[in-house]
């Protein structure tokens, strides 16, 4: 179904679902648009967290009383459910992590550290979130392996005639956003999948931006390992997924040791266990996981392109009505072609002060540099600041924005 087709969302009765959402800051109604940093959670995500430590909490695969079973059951199904989600296979490609950085870590110290060494080549963007950035910066010093980075074009594309010509056959690893979290790029992925195996290499895609808001589908999209958070798609904070082709996450040697990652041991050694269990060392982190899967109930049952296109929307709309002011920079691709965020920045105010002002009016946003300083710097300043959309937020919100702005603007003329 092509996006504009969409029956728009029911935004006042989505808007119901989330408690937090009829707060008031200083007797003002909050306007909560930070949502790139962490969304905010509907009641039955709460509930599903609840319910399990009201009537099933008990460790995972460790008992074989009935709480323990149900705990287990669930913990597993869980997995299943955010496969089918993101189009994985099954449970066996889903490991449930802390987070998106905690899965980059993962195929940092578990796939980076055995594979690279060097003369061998990680290609990055400029627009990569520190997770990935830092992760493969690091790990190439730890193997003597190179980073190199995809530049971005002034409108806040990747250069793709760059790209084939970084990628070559010394590439190992290919790590891209897929939906930048400064600038609302939708990178080309599949086309980069393409490239990276064109070149024996394998392709990472950071979607901590693109799951929560577009449908995803990493068997079609190619990928290798792909990740994203919880906490960004309506779901609890501490949980997140790696997703990892089978074969390769079979092949993958452990990095994090103890126990219920293991089959058998004996003074000697070890075996590890089966997917994706072998990945996940210790008791896990039972509660969210549940309540990871029903985010994703719920995001489905609402409907990913709906949500994908009132994202679009709103976005659009901030950005024709920011781009109004000339003293107003507003960083990244066209308003009618981006995800649903705006960074930018005023000529007369920083951003950290915008967002302070911002907030004696009820309205959240982020300042600073979003975790991509390197991206700040080729965009040329330190920080800015940053408007992110969601299912939730309504027209009126912007124009909340907009005014909010608009008195700092006079503020500091
Ligand atoms: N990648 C992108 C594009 C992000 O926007 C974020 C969070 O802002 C992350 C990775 C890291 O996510 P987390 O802090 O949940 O690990």
């Amino acid at each position: 179904m092509a996006t504009q087709d969409v029956t728009p969302l029911d935004v006042e009765r989505i808007r119901a679902d989330f408690p937090i959402l009829e707060r008031e800051i200083d007797g003002q109604q909050l306007v909560y648009l930070d949502n790139a940093a962490t969304s905010q959670t509907p009641e039955r995500v709460i509930d599903a967290i609840s319910d399990y430590y009201r009537e099933y909490n008990a460790n995972v695969h460790r008992g074989i009383h009935q709480l323990s079973q149900e705990a287990s059951i669930a913990y597993e199904e869980a997995h299943d459910r955010v496969a089918e989600f993101v189009g994985a296979d099954g449970r066996e490609e889903i490991v449930f992590t802390g987070n998106t950085t905690e899965a980059m870590n993962t195929v940092g110290y578990a796939w980076g550290l055995n594979e690279l060494g060097p003369g061998d080549e990680v290609v990055l963007t400029e627009m990569e979130h520190h997770a990935s950035l830092v992760t493969w910066q690091q790990i190439a010093k730890l193997t003597g392996a190179e980073c190199k980075y995809i530049p971005i074009t002034d409108e806040g594309y990747l250069d793709m005639e760059a790209a084939a010509e970084l990628i070559t056959d010394d590439t190992e690893m290919v790590s891209v956003v897929h939906v930048s979290n400064t600038l609302g790029t939708v990178n080309p992925v599949s086309e980069l999948a393409d490239i990276a195996h064109d070149h024996d290499s394998l392709i990472f895609v950071d979607g901590a931006q693109s799951v929560p808001h577009q449908p995803v589908d990493v068997e079609a999209m190619d990928c290798d390992f792909f990740a994203f958070s919880g906490h960004k798609m309506c779901g609890p904070t501490g949980i997140g997924a790696l997703y990892g082709k089978e074969h390769i996450l079979e092949e993958m040697e452990p990095y994090s040791y103890g126990g219920d990652m293991i089959l058998k041991v004996t003074f000697e050694d070890s075996q590890w266990n089966e997917l994706p269990w072998k990945f996940e060392a210790g008791t896990p982190n039972i509660a969210d996981g549940i309540a990871f899967a029903e985010a994703c109930d719920y995001l489905d049952d609402i409907g990913l392109e709906r949500i994908h296109r009132h994202g679009q929307q709103l976005a659009e709309y901030a950005y024709d009505r920011l781009t109004e002011w000339d003293d107003v920079e507003v960083y990244g691709p066209p308003g009618d072609d981006r995800a649903g965020l705006v960074a930018f920045n005023l000529e007369t105010t920083h951003a950290h002060d915008l967002s302070s002002i911002l907030n004696d009016y009820a309205v959240a946003i982020r300042a600073g540099d979003h975790c991509t300083q390197p991206l700040h710097d080729v965009l040329g300043t330190a920080a800015s600041a940053r408007a992110s959309f969601y299912l939730y937020n309504t027209r009126e919100e912007v124009d909340a924005l907009v005014e909010a702005i608009d008195e700092a603007r006079q503020l500091f003329a």
